[in-house]
């Protein structure tokens, strides 16, 4: 008789985490609820969607051997699997679509080797614990996400695509940023496989659909006093320009750039005495002998610099890091106060251009409030902008969506839980021609592919055959 919580199987769930010992499982059905979510709450079309998807059981590994365990009890029953780090992930990324198990790899985390340029680390290693072991000896990650205080550097790589640091060291796809990593297949007798230089690719970026990341080797870069600044500008186009001189200037060594709408601001209470209201937001991270130079620039740009403070002086003025008022964290802090918010990840055209934003803001209308992130992509300097939308209808929302595309913005869709739908826009048929051969049964997180039900029945060589020129 089955006892699944998701509804949607017919195995007996007790007798399966009986099979899965010594490896600790979780079955009480408010915390499997519980580690069957991620973020996708951002999204209200994915909300209404996703929540009621529920996994039937979580397992807790904490090697590489109780790994292959679970994956071979898994394949034994054909059970249905998803790969969990910290559940910090946009899209359902995490989410159990059709039930079954979820592996989550938060106890598989040791840092096993840093050395000169690099970091070796468990999948289920917590980035800031990555962080902080690097800086005692001096490095710290080229890349890494605003979340690192909760993420775990599997599901980084799984799931994640830049962050702090990408404005100066591109996207994590980029050569040499991840610089090897092993995953695991899914079978009988699961096998460990090694991925280096530019193969990585073939399972980053795949939501862990087509392959268990066991461990991973990324580039690591001297660690630098950073300070984490804020300056205020009179207009957003002001700040969108200096935010794109900051990116682009030559002895600056900033690690990141982000400019944030007035109207955003005013849901940062917790920097309401340390910014001057009603202005518009540039927040960076600065190396401390380069500050001269940036206090010259936001000067130069007609801006004030409101906050310079570094990561101890933030810490005892009971602030958090710069970083978590960037990136994804800035539609977290208008969500913590009002849920009726939503977000949109939109490309900008390149080269960066003030005047294409002042000529955009109204068109938009004044439900869109932009902001802004800067990043090295394909050796430029471009933006993307995460503006927060104030939610009223699916019609509304595509409406905004086809007004940045019709103006040269294309929008990566973040209200589908499909791994094609969002930044990839078209089916992924290297990752494919892996799952292939990695998970043949198709069991791990396969309801994220729109495209596998087409392929499944294809070897893996005629998927590869599927590649466009
Ligand atoms: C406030 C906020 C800010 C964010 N900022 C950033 C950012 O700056 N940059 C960025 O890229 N993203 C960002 N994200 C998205 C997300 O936080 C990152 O991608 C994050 O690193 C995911 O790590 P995680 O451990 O939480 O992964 P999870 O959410 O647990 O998993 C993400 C995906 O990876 C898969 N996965 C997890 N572990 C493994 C494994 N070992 N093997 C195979 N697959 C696995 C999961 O199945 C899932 O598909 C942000 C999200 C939020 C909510």
């Amino acid at each position: 008789m089955t006892d699944s919580i998701s509804g949607k199987s017919n195995l007996n769930w007790a007798s399966f985490a009986e099979e899965l010992a010594p490896v600790a499982t979780i079955s009480e059905p408010v915390l499997v609820k519980k580690r069957s979510r991620d973020f996708f709450w951002y999204s209200p079309i994915l909300n209404s969607q996703l929540r009621r998807s529920f996994g039937d059981l979580v397992a807790l590994p904490k090697t590489p051997e109780e790994m292959a365990h679970c994956l071979s009890v898994a394949y034994a029953h054909d059970a249905p699997i998803v790969l969990r780090g910290g559940g910090t992930g946009n899209y359902g990324q995490a989410v159990p679509l059709d039930g079954g198990l979820i592996i989550e790899t938060t106890a598989m985390n040791r840092i096993l080797d840093i050395g000169d340029g690099y970091v070796t680390a468990e999948a289920g290693a917590n980035i800031e614990e990555i962080n902080a072991a690097l800086h005692a000896k001096g490095w710290e990650l080229a890349i890494f996400p605003s979340t690192q205080d909760i993420a775990t550097i599997g599901g980084f790589i799984a799931g994640g695509s830049s962050g702090i640091g990408s404005v100066a060291q591109g996207m994590l796809r980029d050569p040499g940023n991840i610089i090897s990593l092993k995953a695991m297949s899914v079978e009988d007798t699961p096998k460990l496989r090694l991925f280096e230089g530019q193969d990585v690719n073939q399972i980053h970026h795949a939501w862990g659909l087509n392959g268990v990341i066991t461990e991973v080797t990324l580039r690591t870069v001297p660690h630098q006093k950073w300070i984490g600044c804020m300056a205020t500008f009179d207009s957003y186009p002001k700040a969108y320009g200096a935010g794109y001189a900051l990116a682009c200037a030559p002895d600056i060594h900033r690690k990141l750039v982000s400019t944030v709408d007035a109207r955003i601001c005013a849901y940062f209470p917790r920097l309401a005495d340390h910014l001057r209201p009603g202005k518009h937001l540039m927040t960076s991270l600065v190396p401390v002998e380069d500050m001269d130079a940036y206090r010259a620039l936001i000067a130069e740009q007609g801006g004030t610099v409101d906050l310079a403070m570094s990561e101890t002086e933030l810490k005892a003025a009971k602030l958090p890091h710069v970083f978590e008022f960037a990136y994804n964290h800035t539609t977290l802090q208008v969500l913590k106060a009002d849920r009726s918010a939503t977000y949109l990840q939109v490309g900008c055209p390149t080269p960066p251009d003030p005047a294409a934003i002042t000529d955009l803001g109204p068109k938009l209308g004044d439900d869109v409030w932009q902001h802004h992130e800067f990043a090295l992509l394909d050796g430029q300097i471009v933006s993307f902008d995460l503006p927060i939308v104030w939610y009223s209808t699916e019609d509304r929302l595509h409406e905004i969506e086809a007004t940045y595309e019709a103006n040269g913005f294309p929008v990566y869709d973040a209200h589908v839980c499909m791994v094609e739908g969002g930044g990839l826009k078209n089916a992924d048929y290297r990752h494919l021609a892996w799952k292939k051969r990695m998970d043949p049964k198709g069991l791990l997180n396969s309801g994220k592919s729109l495209e596998w039900e087409n392929v499944k029945h294809k070897t893996p060589e005629e998927i590869e055959a599927m590649i466009p020129e």
